[in-house]
């Protein structure tokens, strides 16, 4: 057996989880998992179907793009993937995902604000807006490396989607859940013409404290196992 095994299921679990809750369609989107001590990461394979996948299917690739192990290629965002893990050493996994309500807000171009405490502790502030690049090229990564300073961790990709990221897979897709909600909430409150009320910002302030202590124990458990 792999001895990535336990990831490759992860992972496919959440695609195949990501696709039934509508988050995506046919083989759009992709999901990985940071090998915990290792410059690598087990990621989906480009352009198959997650109901006709097995574990074995998934793939593993180290952070300069060599595959490890999997007959498939890599999905082609896996470079977006690592950049994500070189620059935000919080994160254990990555969701690059289509859902609806996200993607009205990825149309129009308009940043998502936190408006409720439990997405203020999963995703941060605000879900903001990567400005429009082709899919798997250089500049999409530049784009978004650019937003993750912010430390949220959720964004729209503008004119395509949203990506998640999280310190466990488990966080990742909490927070994909309560991007799409909000976003759906947020699409409804404003059809009503009346202007959406915010949390206090002293609390909201807070809160995002809270979610960047966790992000940083997260980063000294990996300065600290080398
Ligand atoms: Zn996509």
């Amino acid at each position: 057996m792999s001895n990535y095994e336990r990831y490759k299921q992860e992972v496919l679990r959440h695609g195949q989880m990501m696709l039934s809750k509508g988050y995506t369609v046919g083989t759009g989107g992709n999901v990985s998992i940071r090998v915990e001590g290792e410059e690598a990461l087990v990621i989906t394979p480009s352009n198959r179907d997650y109901g006709e996948l097995a574990p074995d299917d998934i793939c593993v690739v180290d952070f300069g793009l060599t595959t490890i192990e999997g007959k498939y290629s890599p999905s082609k965002e896996t470079g977006l993937h690592i950049a994500v893990y070189r620059h935000r050493p919080d994160a254990n996994a990555v969701i690059h995902s289509h859902p609806i309500y996200t993607s009205i807000f990825a149309l129009i171009s308009r940043p998502v604000p936190a408006l409720f405490d439990e997405v203020v502790m999963s995703i941060g502030n605000v879900t903001d807006v990567v400005p429009y690049a082709l899919s798997g090229s250089d500049q999409l990564v530049d784009n978004v490396r650019e937003k993750l300073s912010n430390r949220c961790n959720c964004y729209i990709l503008q004119n395509h989607g949203a990506l998640s990221i999280g310190t466990s897979i488990g966080r990742a897709f909490r927070s994909l859940e309560l991007m799409e909600k909000s976003s759906q909430i947020y699409y409804h409150a404003l059809l009503t013409g009346e202007k959406p009320t915010t949390l206090p910002s002293d609390l909201s302030d807070l809160l995002f404290q809270l979610l960047k202590a966790e992000q940083d124990l997260e980063i000294e458990k990996k300065r600290k196992r080398g």
